[in-house]
């Protein structure tokens, strides 16, 4: 259940975790208004699931940083 105190980061850290701020991730906005979280490391590295399950917690190649929104 959503904290209504929490902060926006605070919140995307909850829900989406470490591609909420890694380098990597292409962030998606459908018609709908609805957000995916593309990992772009997926392109060139099969380990890397293209939209990985959310949050995520660990991940090997997490780069802090911001993606392209
Ligand atoms: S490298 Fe990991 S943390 Fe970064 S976008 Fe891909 S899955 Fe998310």
């Amino acid at each position: 259940m959503d904290d209504p105190r929490a902060s926006g980061q605070e919140h995307l850290s909850r829900t989406v975790g470490l591609c909420a701020h890694c380098a990597h991730v292409q962030v998606i906005v459908s018609d709908k208004g609805s957000r995916f979280y593309q990992c772009r490391l997926s392109f060139i590295d099969a380990r890397f699931p293209r939209y990985p399950p959310l949050p995520v917690i660990e991940c090997a190649g997490y780069t802090p940083g911001f993606g392209q929104s």
